[in-house]
């Protein structure tokens, strides 16, 4: 949502909510700040963002209590807000918005036109202290509240009066999105690639964007967005307003000329999903720039990460994320992503075979625990454990003229996805000289390190479509690329998916 307001001047002023991926216990902005957050009017604190609250400061819950106690005599009551300075310049507003903390009547405890009253309170008190307000999406938990209605009050009370507004929404806990398949490991593994041409998009080939998810996850991540991604989107099954992160391995256009757009349309949607982007320095410039210029503010979080130098750069359940530099004309990045080793499941049926009788002694075995059968035989839990099966490990590099910087993080990698711009026939200098690979230089690292299967990506233009008659073909690629790998090896095409199974192994072209 945007308010324009005129100023003296008559110039246009956009004032707009600040969404940040993050913590509001951790405000982000220079100067005197409140952090605003709804209390209920029967004095109960215990869920929810006052626990974060609690774990910082005592104070604020201190403060409550003591309001809540002192109820006869004092102004507690719904629309009332309290400040409690916890450092220099930092206060916490109690604000009391929701009546009690049950549903009645299919009725969720909040109330808006507490939250309203309370926020008033709030803006004379930044206005007092030239201060600036920070929160996570209020009410919209525990409180049964809707976001839509809570930002509408929000600007009326305070954007509208000049406070500057920061809203917090905390990351996803998982690498493919905030749904809880993303989370399960152990998922097939699904690449949909949606440009692989170099430099500039030709009817075949669109330029680079690569798409990853889980089987069963609505949530996707991406991998580089040339321009015209948002177009090859329409011809999967990916939906932008599932996009939960986006990793750009370096700024030459034809990786990411395509992002602006992607986030803008992501926001028509009505999407409230974050989003985290990383990228080599520069990318915030960029995206803030573009966003700006064009008069595109979005009405969901994003988090920039700008990738100041290689290693571990994203840990949630299930995967980690770890840069590394390659050689091209720019900072540009591969991006490593190592899945947890995935602990064995019980042994049913070796405890079966074992006579153990089923219930409560097969949760002790799972539990790790001993266990004495009536018959005097002793088992323990270690020895019903299925083989632990070890993550996989998918190496998703942008352009690189220098294949063997990768060694050390490829070996018996399940998957990479490497550009082969050339053929070694046709390269004569020019890919060194633009920071490109060439068929031959990928296999051979790849056969070096034992790769598992190689995808080929961010082919030149000049390379026609197999058996469309001109020369030289793709064809020429791949034939080069299976000269020196002995493992699968593909070259991709716009569109194609490939799917790599829960242990890894061999991918599977659909
Ligand atoms: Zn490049």
């Amino acid at each position: 949502m945007t308010v324009k307001e005129e100023t003296q001047t008559g110039e246009d002023v956009v004032s707009v909510i600040r969404y940040l991926i993050g913590d509001a216990t951790g405000p982000e902005s220079p100067g005197p700040k409140v952090i605003v957050h709804i209390c209920n009017d029967i004095g109960r604190w215990g869920k929810g963002f006052v626990m974060a609250l609690s774990r910082r400061w005592p104070e604020p819950e201190q403060a409550y209590r003591d309001w809540y106690a002192g109820g006869e005599t004092n102004d507690f009551a719904l629309g009332m807000a309290r400040f409690v300075q916890v450092e220099a310049d930092l206060w916490v507003a109690n604000t009391i918005g929701q009546h009690g903390i049950r549903r009645r009547k299919e009725a969720p405890p909040v109330r808006y036109d507490a939250i309203r009253k309370g926020l008033l309170k709030v803006a004379e008190f930044a206005a007092a202290h030239n201060a600036a307000v920070h929160m996570p999406r209020i009410a919209c938990g525990l409180a049964g509240g809707t976001w839509e209605r809570v930002e509408a009050i929000v600007h009326e009370t305070l954007i509208r009066q000049g406070v500057p507004v920061t809203v917090y929404d905390l990351p996803a806990p998982h690498v493919f999105g905030p749904d809880k398949a993303g989370a399960r490991a152990g998922g097939e593994l699904v690449f949909t690639f949606l440009g692989t041409g170099a430099a500039r998009p030709s009817l075949r080939r669109n330029v680079s964007a690569l798409a990853v998810q889980t089987g069963q996850s609505r949530g996707w991540v991406l991998f580089d967005c040339g321009e015209g991604t948002q177009h090859q989107l329409l011809r999967c099954r990916l939906a932008a307003e599932n996009l939960d992160r986006v990793f750009i391995t370096h700024l030459h256009g034809d990786h990411c000329f395509g992002l602006p757009g992607l986030l803008s349309a992501r926001g028509l949607k009505g999407t409230t999903r974050p989003l985290q982007v990383f990228g080599p320095r520069g990318i915030r410039a960029f995206l803030l720039t573009a966003l700006d210029l064009t008069d595109t503010p979005l009405d969901y979080s994003i988090d920039i990460r700008e990738v100041e130098d290689e290693g571990l750069i994203l840990e949630t359940e299930g995967f980690t994320v770890q840069a590394v530099r390659l050689a091209h004309r720019t900072t540009c990045y591969a991006y490593v992503l190592q899945e947890a080793d995935r602990p064995g499941a019980f042994d049913i049926e070796k405890a079966r075979h074992s006579g153990i009788p089923e219930g409560p002694l097969y949760a002790k075995l799972k539990a790790g625990e001993e266990i004495r059968l009536p018959d005097g035989r002793l088992f323990v839990g270690s020895d019903f454990v299925l083989p632990t099966t070890l993550g996989r490990r998918i190496v998703i590099g942008g352009d690189n003229g220098d294949a063997e910087l990768l060694l050390p993080y490829i070996e018996d990698t399940d998957l990479l996805v490497h550009e082969a711009t050339y053929t070694d026939e046709f390269a004569v200098g020019k890919a060194l000289k633009w920071g490109h690979s060439t068929a031959k230089a990928v296999a051979q690292t790849a056969e070096k390190a034992g790769v598992k299967n190689l995808v080929l990506t961010h082919i030149s233009q000049r390379y026609g479509a197999s058996g469309d008659g001109c020369d030289p073909t793709v064809d020429a690629i791949c034939g080069e690329a299976t000269q020196w790998f002995s493992g699968a090896v593909a070259v991709a095409n716009d569109l194609d998916t490939f799917r790599l199974g829960h242990s890894g192994g061999h991918l599977r072209k659909e």
